[in-house]
């Protein structure tokens, strides 16, 4: 049985501690206690140990946007991944489409950082989807079949399964739809098919698959209803708590 994840990573939309701090209070107080999902706010660095003295009672946890592929060393303006444990990160996001457009992250450097994050006990939500070209191309299973194998080859069985990958066709973000319900439990489910044939039932059936890409409050229901899908990755309808209040909740 895997059990549903609702998480939210605030991008760099929140500007100020202030705004931060008043926004993960408001979550805290709309979510409340929801034993049945698990749950994670993704904060900027800076704001991280403001949010895990909010969050330490409850059961919300926290984690980072990004993590640096590099442990230790001369790698000026990286945090070091063992920091982002001590400050009680539990998710690392992977791969972003952002990232991978704006800042040129590859599948290769997607590899090493879920590595890392493993290293240090840590859950890598690892973000693949395809363009809006290729889906036109029609080469989009293509780009998720390597992002899949990129982001697990050679990790040990056991690490593998603690993986979460996030689908996010980067057409559906931040727009005014998500993808259709029956595609994503379509692509999820080939998703799924990739890892089983790869490593194995065992491993395809204990990994979740998320997904994310305007996701709100009306379209929650009906993707999460879908078999393959695992929970949603939440952006800017996480910006406001009783909207977040409200996606977890219909996940249940
Ligand atoms: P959005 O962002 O919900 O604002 O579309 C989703 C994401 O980028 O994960």
């Amino acid at each position: 049985m895997r059990k549903i994840i609702v998480g939210t990573s605030w991008k760099m939309h929140i500007h100020s501690m202030k705004e931060g701090e008043k926004l993960v209070e408001g979550i805290y107080r709309s979510v409340g206690y929801v034993k049945e999902v698990e749950m994670f706010i993704l904060p900027t660095y800076p704001m991280i140990p403001m949010i895990a003295k909010k969050l330490e009672t409850g059961n919300i946890k926290w984690g980072a946007q990004n993590i640096c592929m590099m442990d230790k060393g001369a790698y000026t303006g990286e945090v070091p991944p063992l920091i982002l444990k001590e400050l009680g990160c539990s998710y690392i996001e992977i791969g972003h489409a952002e990232r991978r457009a704006t800042f040129g992250e590859t599948d290769k450097d997607v590899h090493k950082k879920v590595r890392l994050s493993l290293e240090y006990d840590m859950i890598p939500v690892v973000c693949i989807g395809e363009t809006e070209e290729d889906k036109r191309e029609h080469v989009g299973n293509v780009r998720l079949h390597t992002q899949v194998l990129w982001a697990l080859n050679g990790l040990p069985i056991e690490e593998m399964k603690k993986v979460i990958l996030a689908y996010e066709p980067v057409w559906a973000i931040g727009k005014a739809e998500a993808a259709g319900a029956e595609y994503v439990e379509n692509i999820h489910g080939y998703v799924r098919s990739i890892i089983e044939k790869e490593y194995g039932r065992d491993v395809a059936q204990a990994i979740r698959i998320i997904y994310g890409g305007s996701v709100n409050r009306d379209n929650t229901n009906l993707l999460t209803k879908q078999e393959n899908v695992d929970g949603l990755f939440v952006g800017r309808f996480g910006l406001n708590p009783e909207d977040f209040s409200q996606i977890v909740k219909t996940t249940i």
